[in-house]
């Protein structure tokens, strides 16, 4: 028997990056699955990838940012599997920008998509997770929850909130059964990182310099966040909830970043 057979799991941005990820450790636990992202083409391009290995992945085009897509999208994933296991919330987008240049709109924009999200999902599929008295809450936070940098502050914030979230969520759901953690990642090998490491000025020395902030001399890969979250949505993981947990390589031990140690 696989770890998640027989469950059901929506995964909000799972077109690609470590949603597609966490989608891909799942299914190889046995669970159906739901690619629930904005993005059609990506969105697609995954469900027919990932049904070479099982014919119970399906993506619903959902926008995190309207209310009614995403009820549109939790009716759907019962009318398919009748019930809803898990739910990870991973649709997320970044802002870094000074706060002179930073905009009301990125600020809606990114509060809409990080954290109103994750509190409307919850929200929707909270019905079906309290029939079934069973149910676990999986959000994918951030390390700059914990730590972060110049310039990132709606980022910061709204990750920040999400684990403020996580933890009254586990506090009012747990009567009903439901699980709540949160996943903080550190540097994770996606498109967007890709695309971040693109866009400075050396990506090389800009890389070599990210791998050193390790412990471990190397950066998460989609697959790592997977793997913690199969733990967090089966009965192994029946007494956690309310956890913030940094997976990032060791890099939030250290107390300060020296050439010399
Ligand atoms: P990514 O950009 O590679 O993928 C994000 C996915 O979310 C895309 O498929 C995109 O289409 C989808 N999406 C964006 N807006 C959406 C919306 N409104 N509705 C539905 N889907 C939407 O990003 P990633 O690096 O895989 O990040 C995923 C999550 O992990 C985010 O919440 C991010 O903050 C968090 N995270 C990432 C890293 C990292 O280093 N990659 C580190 C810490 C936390």
């Amino acid at each position: 028997m696989r770890r998640l057979e027989n469950r059901t799991a929506i995964i909000t941005g799972a077109g690609r990056g470590i949603g597609r990820g966490i989608a891909e450790c799942f299914l190889k636990e046995g669970a159906n699955i739901i690619i629930a992202d904005c993005n059609q083409e990506e969105g697609f391009k995954t469900q027919e990838e990932l049904r070479q290995q099982s014919e119970n992945v399906y993506f619903i085009q959902t926008d995190v940012k309207s209310e009614d897509s995403i009820k549109n999208m939790v009716n759907r994933t019962v009318d398919i599997f009748e019930r809803i296991d898990i739910l990870v919330n991973n649709a997320g987008i970044t802002v870094f920008e000074t706060l002179e240049n930073a905009t009301i709109e990125d600020w809606d924009n990114l509060i809409n998509i990080d954290l109103r999200g994750p509190f409307l999902c919850s929200k929707h599929v909270l019905p079906y997770m309290k029939k079934q008295k069973k149910g676990s809450i999986i959000n994918i936070s951030s390390n700059h929850a914990v730590a972060t940098l110049p310039d990132t502050e709606i980022y910061a914030a709204a990750k920040g909130g999400v684990n403020a979230m996580t933890r009254s969520l586990a506090l009012s759901l747990g009567r009903y059964g439901i699980r709540v953690n949160a996943i903080c990642p550190g540097f994770t090998d996606t498109p967007h990182y890709r695309q971040w490491l693109e866009d400075s000025n050396n990506k090389e020395r800009v890389e070599r310099e990210v791998k050193n902030l390790h412990a471990l001399k190397t950066y998460c890969t989609p697959e790592d966040i997977g793997n913690l979250a199969v733990y967090l949505g089966t009965e192994e993981a029946g007494m956690m909830t309310g956890e913030n947990i940094v997976l990032d390589g060791g890099v939030a031990a250290r107390l300060y970043h020296s050439k010399y140690c």
